[in-house]
């Protein structure tokens, strides 16, 4: 539904990780036999058993591939320029997981410098470090207390299963970013309630909320967001796969979106959903009933919330203006 107008959509992805977009074709050429036919999970009615299940058909998959800043940069550029010339994306926000220079030894600042150098001309890139609830060990505090001085690094995001305790180094390293004027996110509201995104917005004071879903039951939550200026960066297929949402019609983005919260739609993992953005897109028109003006009004959110000089901004946000002035009332 909407297909042509939804691929001219001058769109972001905020919500990627960068290890879960390992394009198939590269999985392929480590195993050609295994890879041959897509993972079962990209079935439309494939639902994940559990987050654990996800967790490890996600790990299974991509963990043989990104051993070495040469990887990132070979998947990262693929996966760069497919959204570019495929999905019309001109900004992109990526993480990639702090457990693969934890525990696979990669060198951190080189990872985040190979995501960073493998943007082609015309797409913004910002780099992100995942790190999980219980990510700051013996074997990860002193890349984690050193990783504010990555040049290439622009943020970190709390990655994880939400309903482990929020430990006290996160408020440290959230804090020294926030204060360096760099930026910080953190996943919430996917599996926990509303209660989860007031403690990361309290303690954590990040800019961006990965998923937020749960958060649409609170409406004073709702007014907080809007007034903290946050966007919820949403994934309407992944929340499906994962059962965060029985259904896409049932899906809390209508209700964020209607409250007037700054939210975007992204695909989070494809490798483990088999989505594209305009699959998202697409989706949020057909079953969950969004309009083209409304479509057009998220991707504009997603603009609004880039980190890039007001100029480049400006250039975007006319764009779209130009595509508004294209629709009809009620479109
Ligand atoms: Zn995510």
């Amino acid at each position: 539904m909407y297909d042509d107008f939804i691929r001219a959509l001058p769109k972001t992805e905020a919500h990627l990780h960068i290890e879960g977009a390992l394009p198939l074709d590269l999985l392929r050429t480590l195993d050609p036999v295994k890879y041959a036919l897509p993972p079962m999970s990209w079935a439309k009615d494939f639902r994940y058993e559990s987050f654990e299940a996800f967790d490890e058909h996600l790990l299974g998959m991509v963990c043989p591939w990104y051993n070495s800043p040469e990887r990132y940069y070979e998947s990262a550029k693929l996966v760069f320029e497919r959204l570019q010339k495929e999905q019309n994306v001109r900004y992109v926000e990526t993480s990639f997981a702090s457990g693969i220079v934890e525990f696979l030894g990669v060198d951190g600042p080189s990872i985040a410098e190979a995501i960073k150098s493998a943007a082609p001309v015309g797409l913004e890139v910002r780099v992100f470090m995942g790190l999980h609830h219980n990510g700051y060990t013996e074997r990860s505090m002193a890349f984690v207390d050193d990783c504010i001085n990555w040049r290439h690094l622009d943020g970190v995001d709390l990655h994880g299963a939400e309903t482990m305790p929020l430990e006290p180094w996160t408020d440290r390293i959230w804090k020294k970013f926030n204060d360096a004027g760099k930026y910080t996110k953190a996943h919430a509201g996917e599996f926990c309630g509303p209660e989860f995104i007031w403690e990361v917005l309290e303690r954590l004071n990040v800019k961006r909320i990965e998923h937020g879903e749960r958060g649409s039951g609170d409406p004073l939550l709702l007014e907080e967001l809007k007034r903290r200026d946050i966007t919820l960066d949403l994934c309407p297929i992944s929340n499906l796969k994962l059962r965060v949402t029985s259904s896409i019609e049932d899906h809390s983005l209508r209700d964020i979106f209607d409250a007037g919260v700054r939210c975007t739609i992204n695909t989070d993992d494809p490798i483990c959903f088999g989505n594209t953005l305009f699959d998202d897109y697409e989706i949020m028109a057909r079953e969950g009933g969004f309009k083209k003006s409304e479509l057009l009004r998220i991707a504009r959110y997603g603009f609004e919330a880039a980190i890039v000089d007001e100029a480049r901004r400006a250039l975007w946000l006319a764009e779209l203006d130009a595509i508004a002035a294209t629709l009809a009332p009620g479109e």
